[in-house]
């Protein structure tokens, strides 16, 4: 057992490398931003912000992927997680935040967010205010990118992806969106931080990096995860039903009502609440 445990470990640190750490709280990154000309990037889903419970969460969006039923005039996966995020607002993952980004901001650090969203797409949804919705997301936990002191060659960064001080990647993997965006601009920073819990992404950034010959630190940061070690889908399909009442239920507060529901699927749950309210029109993906 013991030897099993030394070889997974071994295994583990081995497919990292050296500029690439795994943290366990996001303030720790602030020990590495050392010189001038640092550009830090924060990634937003499920590093800065996430869902208040597991409903909407990255265990339960891998759970119902391939279960919703198709839908005549939207994508159910879109609606769904638009739904949630606009009726229970997204907290900090961690409450230290905040005063990490606005610090770096006050020592004139450049400090921006990272995602994988795109400005007028949610998921697959063509969809106009994604980009200013983001920007109220972070706000509402006290984050605002907008007041980064923007470096001179980084003025002319590509509209269509930054807005407000967040780069919005459109779904292209981070690295190769970077080597778009900073192709035509005569931006050299001496480092650049990236703060990720997609470690595939975090690869993607390190190695376009590399290429353009920029010094790189990566910070796997799976706090969200970790705090989702539990999922429990019946109790998900409980917070949605409540939900859709505009009733936010807590996870323990789910997971006890889950316990009388033992013997039914959840699968099949999940599909007749999802249907019934979509027929009362209470999902459709629009953000006001
Ligand atoms: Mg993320």
């Amino acid at each position: 057992m013991f030897k099993r445990i030394i070889l997974c470990f071994f295994v583990f640190f081995s497919s990292l490398n050296a500029d690439i750490v795994e943290i366990e709280r996001i303030d720790e990154m602030r020990h590495y931003v050392i010189g001038n000309n640092v550009l830090c990037l924060f990634d937003i889903d499920d590093t800065l912000i996430d869902n208040p419970f597991d409903l909407g969460s990255p265990p339960w969006r891998n759970w119902v992927r391939k279960k919703l039923p198709q839908h005549p005039d939207f994508v159910f996966f879109d609606a769904l997680t638009l739904y949630i995020a606009k009726n229970a607002p997204y907290k900090a993952v961690e409450p230290t935040t905040a005063r990490l980004i606005s610090d770096l901001q006050e020592n004139g650090v450049t400090a921006f967010g990272f995602t994988a969203r795109g400005r007028s797409e949610w998921y697959t949804t063509k969809l106009e205010g994604v980009d200013r919705y983001t920007h109220q997301q972070l706000e509402h936990v006290g984050i605002d990118f907008k007041r980064t002191p923007m470096p001179e060659e980084l003025k002319s960064l590509a509209s269509a992806y930054f807005f407000n001080g967040i780069i919005f990647a459109k779904h292209i993997a981070k690295g190769d969106l970077l080597k778009i965006l900073f192709k035509d601009l005569h931006y050299a920073p001496a480092l650049i931080l990236f703060v990720d819990d997609k470690l595939e992404q975090i690869k993607s950034v390190e190695e376009a990096l590399k290429e353009a010959g920029i010094p790189f630190m990566g910070f796997w940061y799976r706090r969200s995860e970790k705090d989702r070690a539990d999922f429990n889908p019946m109790a998900t399909n409980i917070q949605l039903e409540y939900l859709f009442g505009k009733r936010i239920l807590s996870d323990a507060e789910a997971r006890e009502l889950a316990k009388v529901q033992q013997d039914i699927d959840p699968q099949a749950y999940l599909i007749d609440v999802v249907l019934h309210f979509a027929d009362l029109q209470q999902v459709v993906p629009i953000i006001d």
